[in-house]
């Protein structure tokens, strides 16, 4: 008798899997490109164009030498700071190796393979699904209502006696569109008892008004609240995120986890980001700023674009992966929007000014060349 093919082997659940694209990284481009790393602009990943804190780095630099210990499982300074910042207890704070490990941990905890489901909206971030597929669970989306916003009523409908998670992101990614607190307070108050409601707060900082979701966990709701250090604190290559949530939940969580899934020169780093505020104030307000530069300047060329409340622009450009390719040999780096079943956009990150002038200036240009120009992406 043959040997069994490694696809008879392996779960189909996961061969049936299509990875997460993500963004072209600098030196690929540079690479592609012949150019030097510093003549291509990554605009792709809504990452920090400012960079980390100055103070997390000097805390790292420090830390390094520490290297040969395994960090603190515990996590015991973050998380105190965690709480302490947000009114809570360390039980309450969980760490993940970036925020997508606690959505990770949140199907670890609470699902079992072929046995479960989860729910969430039509254009939601792509690694709910994901998830879902790599657990061999079904994902349950719910159409958008107009301008991509999720509609409650309909993901309420969508909760089976199977569900065990349902994902709201507001800010969401890719659409930058904010759910409003109402619609949030129906989600939360509406589920049933079996399911847990994952609040994906990775841009939450850069509401003007953030919406009190710890409210939900003081009243003692089954909510989770995701939130990152990867975004407004720029530490995405250290991959450190972290979930709020009830002590209960939060139990279930910790068991479900790598005894050091949160390594130590990131929990080094994030405690110092997490105490400079005004390296925090300075990216709000040079995204901000550049937001607006960015959404003139398509109102402008007569683009059609979704208002963004977050640090990215999802923007319709006709075809979005020829725009991609376009900018791509011009050293501008963006995301092509077609892995989220969205072909007809590209969503760009926003960078500091320079970076905004020089896509605004370039962006003419690719559109010719992707053969849409901006009359015809408008029509
Ligand atoms: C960027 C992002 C995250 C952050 O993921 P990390 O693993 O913390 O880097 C989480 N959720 C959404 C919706 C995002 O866009």
């Amino acid at each position: 008798m043959s040997d069994p093919s490694l696809r008879d082997l392996a779960n189909d659940y996961v061969l049936d899997l299509v990875p997460y694209e993500p963004g072209k990284p600098v030196d690929d481009v540079a690479r592609e490109l012949g150019l030097a790393p510093e003549q291509v602009i990554k605009l792709a990943s809504n990452e920090n164009p400012l960079g980390p804190s100055p103070k997390a780095v000097a805390a790292m630099q420090e830390a390094v030498a520490n290297c040969h210990f395994y960090p603190d499982g515990g996590g015991f300074h973050l998380r105190n700071a965690l709480a302490e910042k947000f009114g809570l207890e360390r039980a309450n704070v969980v760490l993940g190796n970036g925020s997508n490990e606690i959505l990770e941990l949140l199907f670890k905890g609470f699902t079992r393979p072929g046995a479960a489901s989860i729910v969430t909206n039509e254009n939601a971030f792509a690694v709910y699904e994901l998830m879902a597929q790599l657990f061999g669970l079904d994902c349950l989306k719910a159409a958008d209502g107009p301008g991509f916003a999720p509609d409650i009523n309909a993901m309420l409908a969508a909760v089976r006696a199977d569900t065990r998670l349902v994902f709201l992101a507001s800010p969401n990614n890719p659409t930058g569109t904010r759910s409003s607190n109402e619609d949030i307070d129906r989600l939360v108050h509406g589920v049933p008892p079996h399911v847990i409601v994952c609040l994906d707060e990775a841009y939450y900082e850069f509401l003007d008004d953030a919406p009190d979701t710890l409210a939900y966990l003081r009243e003692g709701r089954r909510v989770v609240l995701i939130r990152t250090f990867s975004k407004i604190q720029g530490l995405a290559g250290l991959r450190i995120g972290y979930g709020l949530t009830t002590t209960e939940i939060a139990d279930v969580l910790q068991r479900s986890r790598q005894p050091f899934n949160a390594n130590l020169i990131a929990q080094v780093g994030a405690l110092a980001a997490l105490a400079d505020t005004e390296h925090m104030d300075r990216t709000k307000a040079v995204t901000l700023e550049g937001r607006e530069r960015l959404r003139a300047a398509f109102e402008e060329m007569g683009l059609e674009q979704i208002p963004s409340e977050a640090n990215f622009i999802l923007v319709r450009v006709g075809d979005g992966d020829a725009v991609f390719q376009a900018l791509l040999r011009r050293g501008i780096i963006v995301r092509s929007m077609k892995s989220y079943r969205q072909p007809e956009f590209i969503r760009v990150s926003i960078g500091t000014p320079e970076q905004m002038e020089r896509f605004i200036r370039e962006l003419p240009a690719a559109l010719e060349a992707a053969g849409v120009g901006p009359t015809a992406a408008a029509s």
